[in-house]
Protein backbone atom coordinates (compact mmCIF):
# COMPACT_ATOMS: atom_id res chain seq x y z
CA UNK A 1 0.00 0.00 0.00
CA UNK A 2 1.19 3.43 -0.94
CA UNK A 3 0.00 6.35 0.79
CA UNK A 4 0.01 9.54 -1.61
CA UNK A 5 -0.21 12.70 0.13
CA UNK A 6 -1.90 15.52 -2.04
CA UNK A 7 -0.51 18.80 -3.53
CA UNK A 8 -2.44 22.03 -2.51
CA UNK A 9 -2.93 24.08 -5.47
CA UNK A 10 -5.74 26.94 -5.82
CA UNK A 11 -9.83 26.46 -7.11
CA UNK A 12 -9.38 29.70 -9.21
CA UNK A 13 -7.03 32.84 -8.95
CA UNK A 14 -10.65 34.98 -7.73
CA UNK A 15 -10.93 32.52 -4.62
CA UNK A 16 -8.65 31.38 -1.71
CA UNK A 17 -10.16 28.01 -1.71
CA UNK A 18 -7.30 25.61 -2.08
CA UNK A 19 -7.54 22.02 -3.64
CA UNK A 20 -5.57 18.95 -2.93
CA UNK A 21 -4.82 17.09 -5.92
CA UNK A 22 -4.07 13.79 -5.08
CA UNK A 23 -3.54 12.66 -9.39
CA UNK A 24 -1.00 13.00 -10.93
CA UNK A 25 1.23 12.44 -8.16
CA UNK A 26 5.55 12.16 -8.98
CA UNK A 27 4.90 8.68 -7.48
CA UNK A 28 1.71 7.95 -9.16
CA UNK A 29 0.78 8.84 -12.43
CA UNK A 30 -3.59 6.95 -12.49
CA UNK A 31 -4.88 4.29 -11.25
CA UNK A 32 -6.80 2.38 -13.95
CA UNK A 33 -8.34 5.39 -16.31
CA UNK A 34 -8.09 7.84 -13.66
CA UNK A 35 -5.80 10.22 -14.61
CA UNK A 36 -6.52 13.09 -12.11
CA UNK A 37 -8.18 13.63 -8.91
CA UNK A 38 -8.81 16.74 -7.19
CA UNK A 39 -10.92 17.48 -3.95
CA UNK A 40 -11.52 20.85 -2.14
CA UNK A 41 -13.53 22.23 1.01
CA UNK A 42 -15.74 22.23 2.55
CA UNK A 43 -15.83 25.27 2.96
CA UNK A 44 -18.29 28.09 3.72
CA UNK A 45 -17.50 30.23 0.79
CA UNK A 46 -20.23 28.48 -1.32
CA UNK A 47 -20.00 30.83 -3.71
CA UNK A 48 -15.83 30.39 -3.92
CA UNK A 49 -16.21 28.20 -7.23
CA UNK A 50 -16.54 30.53 -10.57
CA UNK A 51 -14.49 28.59 -13.49
CA UNK A 52 -15.12 30.73 -16.79
CA UNK A 53 -15.09 28.72 -19.96
CA UNK A 54 -12.66 26.18 -20.51
CA UNK A 55 -11.76 23.74 -23.08
CA UNK A 56 -11.19 19.88 -22.49
CA UNK A 57 -10.13 17.22 -24.98
CA UNK A 58 -9.43 13.29 -24.69
CA UNK A 59 -10.88 12.45 -21.62
CA UNK A 60 -14.12 12.32 -19.41
CA UNK A 61 -14.86 14.98 -16.46
CA UNK A 62 -16.66 14.23 -13.03
CA UNK A 63 -18.15 15.94 -10.15
CA UNK A 64 -18.97 14.64 -7.82
CA UNK A 65 -20.29 17.36 -4.91
CA UNK A 66 -20.72 16.07 -1.05
CA UNK A 67 -22.41 19.62 -0.27
CA UNK A 68 -23.42 22.49 -1.95
CA UNK A 69 -24.93 23.11 -5.56
CA UNK A 70 -23.18 23.57 -8.73
CA UNK A 71 -24.08 24.92 -12.28
CA UNK A 72 -22.45 23.42 -15.15
CA UNK A 73 -22.96 25.31 -18.51
CA UNK A 74 -20.71 23.69 -21.71
CA UNK A 75 -20.92 24.58 -25.48
CA UNK A 76 -22.98 21.84 -26.50
CA UNK A 77 -26.09 23.37 -24.79
CA UNK A 78 -26.05 21.29 -21.37
CA UNK A 79 -27.19 23.61 -18.59
CA UNK A 80 -27.14 21.77 -15.42
CA UNK A 81 -27.69 22.31 -11.84
CA UNK A 82 -25.78 19.42 -10.04
CA UNK A 83 -26.58 18.88 -5.82
CA UNK A 84 -24.82 15.88 -3.15
CA UNK A 85 -25.98 12.39 -4.64
CA UNK A 86 -25.67 13.39 -8.57
CA UNK A 87 -23.18 12.83 -10.89
CA UNK A 88 -22.37 15.45 -13.93
CA UNK A 89 -20.50 13.11 -16.32
CA UNK A 90 -19.11 15.17 -19.61
CA UNK A 91 -17.15 13.52 -22.11
CA UNK A 92 -14.73 15.77 -24.11
CA UNK A 93 -14.21 13.75 -27.05
CA UNK A 94 -12.46 15.87 -29.70
CA UNK A 95 -13.39 18.94 -27.53
CA UNK A 96 -15.96 20.37 -25.47
CA UNK A 97 -15.57 23.83 -23.91
CA UNK A 98 -17.31 24.57 -20.14
CA UNK A 99 -17.97 27.03 -17.25
CA UNK A 100 -18.88 25.60 -13.88
CA UNK A 101 -20.40 27.94 -10.61
CA UNK A 102 -21.00 26.91 -7.38
CA UNK A 103 -24.48 28.76 -6.01
CA UNK A 104 -25.17 30.21 -2.95
CA UNK A 105 -27.74 28.64 -1.55
CA UNK A 106 -26.72 25.80 0.79
CA UNK A 107 -24.47 26.36 4.30
CA UNK A 108 -21.09 24.52 2.21
CA UNK A 109 -19.65 23.52 -0.62
CA UNK A 110 -17.04 20.10 -0.75
CA UNK A 111 -16.66 18.44 -4.11
CA UNK A 112 -14.45 15.56 -5.71
CA UNK A 113 -13.48 16.18 -9.54
CA UNK A 114 -11.92 13.47 -11.36
CA UNK A 115 -11.01 13.10 -14.99
CA UNK A 116 -10.61 9.89 -17.11
CA UNK A 117 -8.58 9.09 -19.86
CA UNK A 118 -10.02 8.42 -23.47
CA UNK A 119 -8.83 5.31 -24.75
CA UNK A 120 -7.56 5.41 -28.41
CA UNK A 121 -10.39 4.12 -29.94
CA UNK A 122 -12.57 6.46 -29.02
CA UNK A 123 -10.80 9.47 -27.79
CA UNK A 124 -11.94 11.52 -30.81
CA UNK A 125 -15.53 11.13 -30.38
CA UNK A 126 -18.31 13.84 -30.49
CA UNK A 127 -18.35 15.30 -26.77
CA UNK A 128 -21.36 14.63 -24.83
CA UNK A 129 -22.74 15.30 -21.22
CA UNK A 130 -24.74 12.97 -18.73
CA UNK A 131 -26.46 13.76 -15.29
CA UNK A 132 -27.34 11.22 -13.38
CA UNK A 133 -29.50 11.57 -10.30
CA UNK A 134 -30.79 8.26 -9.37
CA UNK A 135 -27.42 6.16 -8.80
CA UNK A 136 -27.47 2.81 -7.14
CA UNK A 137 -25.79 1.38 -3.73
CA UNK A 138 -25.84 -1.33 -2.21
CA UNK A 139 -24.86 -2.00 2.27
CA UNK A 140 -21.47 -3.91 3.03
CA UNK A 141 -22.00 -4.29 6.89
CA UNK A 142 -22.52 -0.89 8.45
CA UNK A 143 -21.37 1.01 5.65
CA UNK A 144 -23.11 2.61 2.24
CA UNK A 145 -21.82 2.30 -0.90
CA UNK A 146 -22.64 4.49 -3.79
CA UNK A 147 -21.90 3.61 -7.08
CA UNK A 148 -21.54 6.85 -9.40
CA UNK A 149 -19.28 5.81 -12.16
CA UNK A 150 -18.37 1.68 -13.46
CA UNK A 151 -19.08 -0.83 -11.38
CA UNK A 152 -18.16 -2.61 -8.00
CA UNK A 153 -19.30 -5.75 -6.40
CA UNK A 154 -22.50 -6.04 -9.09
CA UNK A 155 -23.64 -2.91 -8.32
CA UNK A 156 -23.81 -0.69 -11.81
CA UNK A 157 -23.64 3.31 -12.49
CA UNK A 158 -26.14 3.88 -15.34
CA UNK A 159 -23.29 6.72 -16.81
CA UNK A 160 -21.43 6.13 -20.08
CA UNK A 161 -17.65 4.65 -19.97
CA UNK A 162 -15.21 3.57 -21.82
CA UNK A 163 -12.97 1.14 -19.92
CA UNK A 164 -13.17 -1.34 -17.08
CA UNK A 165 -13.48 0.89 -13.96
CA UNK A 166 -14.89 2.19 -10.25
CA UNK A 167 -16.15 5.22 -9.30
CA UNK A 168 -17.88 4.95 -5.40
CA UNK A 169 -18.41 6.68 -2.48
CA UNK A 170 -18.27 5.22 1.06
CA UNK A 171 -20.03 6.03 4.10
CA UNK A 172 -18.86 4.74 7.22
CA UNK A 173 -20.02 4.96 10.01
CA UNK A 174 -17.65 5.50 13.71
CA UNK A 175 -16.38 1.79 15.00
CA UNK A 176 -17.21 0.26 12.07
CA UNK A 177 -14.65 -2.74 10.57
CA UNK A 178 -15.49 -3.55 7.02
CA UNK A 179 -13.95 -6.06 4.58
CA UNK A 180 -13.83 -4.57 1.49
CA UNK A 181 -13.86 -6.78 -1.40
CA UNK A 182 -12.08 -5.37 -4.23
CA UNK A 183 -11.41 -6.81 -7.98
CA UNK A 184 -7.58 -8.04 -7.90
CA UNK A 185 -7.12 -7.86 -11.54
CA UNK A 186 -7.68 -4.13 -11.30
CA UNK A 187 -5.80 -1.52 -9.62
CA UNK A 188 -7.20 1.01 -7.22
CA UNK A 189 -6.89 3.73 -4.66
CA UNK A 190 -9.32 4.97 -1.70
CA UNK A 191 -9.45 8.54 -1.23
CA UNK A 192 -10.28 9.62 2.65
CA UNK A 193 -12.29 12.42 2.18
CA UNK A 194 -13.28 13.05 5.99
CA UNK A 195 -12.98 11.33 9.21
CA UNK A 196 -10.30 8.73 10.75
CA UNK A 197 -9.64 5.44 9.87
CA UNK A 198 -6.78 2.66 9.32
CA UNK A 199 -6.79 1.09 6.02
CA UNK A 200 -4.81 -2.67 6.60
CA UNK A 201 -4.14 -1.53 10.06
CA UNK A 202 -2.38 1.74 8.95
CA UNK A 203 -3.37 5.12 9.65
CA UNK A 204 -4.85 7.33 7.08
CA UNK A 205 -5.24 10.79 6.89
CA UNK A 206 -8.33 12.88 5.44
CA UNK A 207 -7.27 13.61 2.14
CA UNK A 208 -4.55 11.26 1.67
CA UNK A 209 -4.93 8.48 -1.21
CA UNK A 210 -3.89 4.67 -0.31
CA UNK A 211 -3.47 2.95 -3.48
CA UNK A 212 -3.49 -0.45 -3.90
CA UNK A 213 -1.55 -2.69 -7.24
CA UNK A 214 -3.38 -4.93 -8.86
CA UNK A 215 -3.23 -8.69 -6.90
CA UNK A 216 -4.93 -7.23 -3.77
CA UNK A 217 -8.63 -8.97 -3.47
CA UNK A 218 -9.88 -7.10 -0.22
CA UNK A 219 -8.88 -4.16 1.79
CA UNK A 220 -9.59 -4.00 5.43
CA UNK A 221 -11.02 -0.58 6.78
CA UNK A 222 -11.40 0.50 10.65
CA UNK A 223 -13.11 3.33 11.50
CA UNK A 224 -12.54 5.61 14.44
CA UNK A 225 -15.02 8.70 13.76
CA UNK A 226 -17.71 8.79 10.71
CA UNK A 227 -15.63 8.55 7.80
CA UNK A 228 -16.33 9.36 4.11
CA UNK A 229 -14.29 7.53 1.47
CA UNK A 230 -13.98 7.31 -2.27
CA UNK A 231 -12.98 4.43 -4.09
CA UNK A 232 -11.56 4.80 -7.52
CA UNK A 233 -10.18 1.44 -9.58
CA UNK A 234 -9.51 -0.18 -13.27
CA UNK A 235 -7.93 -1.99 -15.39
CA UNK A 236 -4.40 -0.96 -15.47
CA UNK A 237 -4.21 1.60 -18.42
CA UNK A 238 -1.26 0.93 -20.34
CA UNK A 239 -1.52 4.03 -23.40
CA UNK A 240 1.02 6.63 -22.72
CA UNK A 241 -0.38 9.88 -22.34
CA UNK A 242 0.45 13.70 -22.30
CA UNK A 243 -1.75 15.47 -20.04
CA UNK A 244 -1.36 19.22 -19.95
CA UNK A 245 -3.81 22.10 -18.64
CA UNK A 246 -6.81 20.58 -19.77
CA UNK A 247 -6.12 18.22 -22.23
CA UNK A 248 -5.22 14.47 -22.64
CA UNK A 249 -3.26 14.02 -25.93
CA UNK A 250 -1.17 11.50 -27.26
CA UNK A 251 1.86 13.57 -28.25
CA UNK A 252 3.45 17.07 -27.73
CA UNK A 253 2.33 18.37 -31.29
CA UNK A 254 -1.16 17.69 -30.39
CA UNK A 255 -0.57 19.46 -27.50
CA UNK A 256 0.41 22.61 -29.32
CA UNK A 257 -2.59 22.18 -31.38
CA UNK A 258 -5.42 22.19 -29.06
CA UNK A 259 -3.17 24.95 -27.30
CA UNK A 260 -3.76 27.21 -30.53
CA UNK A 261 -7.05 26.05 -31.52
CA UNK A 262 -8.59 27.29 -28.16
CA UNK A 263 -6.41 30.18 -27.96
CA UNK A 264 -7.43 31.36 -31.19
CA UNK A 265 -11.26 30.22 -30.41
CA UNK A 266 -11.58 27.61 -33.08
CA UNK A 267 -15.05 26.41 -33.83
CA UNK A 268 -14.15 23.33 -32.78
CA UNK A 269 -14.64 23.87 -28.98
CA UNK A 270 -17.75 25.82 -29.52
CA UNK A 271 -18.92 28.47 -27.37
CA UNK A 272 -20.71 28.47 -23.83
CA UNK A 273 -23.24 30.67 -22.69
CA UNK A 274 -23.55 31.37 -19.71
CA UNK A 275 -23.56 34.31 -16.85
CA UNK A 276 -19.95 34.50 -15.98
CA UNK A 277 -18.97 35.77 -19.43
CA UNK A 278 -15.75 35.40 -20.83
CA UNK A 279 -13.06 32.97 -21.19
CA UNK A 280 -10.11 31.50 -19.66
CA UNK A 281 -6.89 31.33 -22.33
CA UNK A 282 -4.31 28.08 -22.03
CA UNK A 283 -1.42 29.30 -20.70
CA UNK A 284 2.37 29.45 -22.11
CA UNK A 285 3.69 26.01 -22.79
CA UNK A 286 6.86 25.39 -20.59
CA UNK A 287 10.45 25.49 -22.88
CA UNK A 288 11.33 22.32 -23.36
CA UNK A 289 8.98 19.72 -25.29
CA UNK A 290 6.30 17.70 -23.13
CA UNK A 291 6.98 13.97 -22.12
CA UNK A 292 4.66 10.96 -21.73
CA UNK A 293 3.42 10.48 -18.72
MN1 LIG B 1 -13.11 21.63 -16.53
Amino acid sequence: MLIVEPRVVKLTTRTEIDVRRNLPHARLRRIGAWVFLDHFGPTAQVEGMKVASHPHTGLQTVTWPFAGRMDHRDSIGSSQILEPGEVNLMTAGLGIAHSEVSLPNSESLHAAQLWIALPSEVRNMQPAFEHHGDLPSKQIGQTAMTVFLGEHLGTKSPATVYSPLVGAELRVPAGARLELPIDADWEHGILVVSGEVTIDRQPVAANELAYFEAGVSAVSIESQTQALLLLVGGKKFEEELFLWWNFVARSHAEVVEMREKWNAQDARFGKVSDNLGGWIPAPELPGVKLKAR
